[in-house]
């Protein structure tokens, strides 16, 4: 039976790129999205017309009962769960921390930080050797701004991104014994449409120059650090911080 991966926000960027070489490794998907239903069912059909099996389940991370509606779709088609990837995530226009709102701070927190923490607490339920489960594991997308700190653009986003870092520390020590790694990777400025929503779309190629190797990453390399979590290749790697980040 293949191995079930539950990818979020997965209709675009990193998370698309992830589920294209999830389904080439042979995992069987269930891809979430927001708001773009047409990109991820556009995906499901790429996949299956492929030979592997994907949904799209519609569900906002940061909404409680729409987790638990995403974990009950993933039940109900596949009955099993063996790696859960936390890529949802968002960030606003860029700006200094003495013009944001609060308002604000609670949506940047909300969908990136727990989100997180509702998938992860109901993936464990799901993946548990102490709930009967088979044991898996997570993969958590932070970014280098969590180590940075993004000065000027978003504090907001840099610091709920060191949320998932500690997360990912504690979770890693506390489910380790029950079976679940869990581990994040920190991509660096990578060209997907994430800096078009902070108001610079031309972003990757302004800050390339700061990068050591010149140049900014594609969602596809990585994807390819995800999927080397996930998987039983990283059979002794938890509570790892990968930097995927061409040297940043
Ligand atoms: P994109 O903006 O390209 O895609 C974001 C994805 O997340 C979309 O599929 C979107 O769904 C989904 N999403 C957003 N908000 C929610 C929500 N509330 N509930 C469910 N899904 C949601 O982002 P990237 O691919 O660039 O980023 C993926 C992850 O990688 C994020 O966590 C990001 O913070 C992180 N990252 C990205 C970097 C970069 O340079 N690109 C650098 C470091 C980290 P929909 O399309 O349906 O709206």
């Amino acid at each position: 039976m293949s191995k079930v991966m539950l990818i979020t926000g997965a209709s675009r960027g990193i998370g698309a790129a992830t589920a294209r070489l999830a389904a080439a490794r042979g995992y069987a998907l269930c891809l979430n999205y927001h708001q773009q239903q047409a990109a991820a069912d556009a995906l499901v059909a790429e996949i299956t017309q492929g030979g592997g099996q994907a949904i799209a389940v519609q569900a906002d991370v940061a909404d409680e009962s729409q987790v638990l509606h995403l974990f009950a779709q993933l039940d109900r088609h596949f009955g099993r769960l063996d790696v859960l990837v936390n890529n949802a995530g968002m960030l606003e226009t860029q700006m200094p921390l003495e013009q944001m709102d609060l308002a604000r701070w609670q949506r940047v927190f909300a969908t990136n930080v727990f989100g997180s923490f509702l998938c992860a607490r109901e993936a464990i339920r799901r993946m548990s050797t102490a709930h009967g489960g088979q044991g898996g594991s997570i993969v958590n997308l932070s970014s280098a701004a969590a180590r940075l700190g993004a000065p000027g653009e978003y504090i907001d986003y840099a610091a709920a991104k060191g949320a998932i870092d500690s997360m990912t520390l504690g979770l890693a020590k506390e489910v380790a014994a029950e079976g679940i790694r869990v581990n994040a990777v920190r991509p660096g400025v990578i060209d997907t449409a994430i800096h078009a929503s902070g108001g610079e779309p031309a972003r990757v190629a302004r800050v390339s120059q700061s990068v050591p190797m010149g140049r900014g990453g594609l969602a596809e390399e990585v994807a390819e650090a995800i999927l080397w979590l996930a998987g039983a290749q990283a059979s002794y790697t938890s509570g790892a911080l990968l930097d995927v980040s061409g040297g940043r």
